[in-house]
């Protein structure tokens, strides 16, 4: 398996926790690199083309709602494999499915407001990498 990159977002529910440290951790624990961080928060516009995708489902608005009520911190990581990792280091999307000892199960209450998000195959992650990051905001490590 090839080094990949993938697309994360520590959510404003988790920031508002404080623990955006607890979750990179866990990203370097698993062996994944921060090859590109920022803290930002969403305007209505942004979240809407983000999840663009989800624009018909029921509970899109409540999303976008979400996702602009606090500042986040969007990074790519960097690894073997990194797509996957980074979805079962996250666990799944409603927290009370999630497995123990992931970052949804052990930060997110609800499916509305859980945690993280990562990229789900190589074609959203390198369209959401280009949507937040420029290429020389992108650091591959020399190191
Ligand atoms: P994931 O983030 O695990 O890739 P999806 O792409 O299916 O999940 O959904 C995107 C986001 O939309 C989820 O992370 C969650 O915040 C929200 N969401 C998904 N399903 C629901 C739902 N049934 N009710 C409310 N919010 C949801
Ligand atoms: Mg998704």
């Amino acid at each position: 398996m090839a080094v990949e990159r993938t697309f994360s977002i520590v959510k404003p529910d988790a920031v508002a926790k404080n623990v955006i440290g607890e979750i990179y951790s866990r990203f370097e624990r698993a062996g994944l690199r921060i090859v590109a961080s920022k803290m930002i928060h969403l305007s209505r516009e942004k979240a809407e083309g983000f999840y663009a995708e989800h624009k018909e489902r029921p509970f899109f608005g409540a999303l976008v709602d979400f996702m602009t009520s606090g500042p986040v911190m969007v990074q790519v990581l960097e690894g073997e494999n990194a797509i996957k990792a980074n979805r079962e280091i996250m666990g799944a999307t409603n927290p009370a499915e999630a497995l123990r000892g992931t970052i949804r199960a052990d930060y997110a209450v609800s499916v509305d407001e859980n945690a993280a998000h990562g990229s789900d195959s190589p074609e959203s992650a390198e369209r959401e990498i280009s949507y937040f990051f420029s290429s020389d905001e992108i650091c591959p490590r020399t190191r």
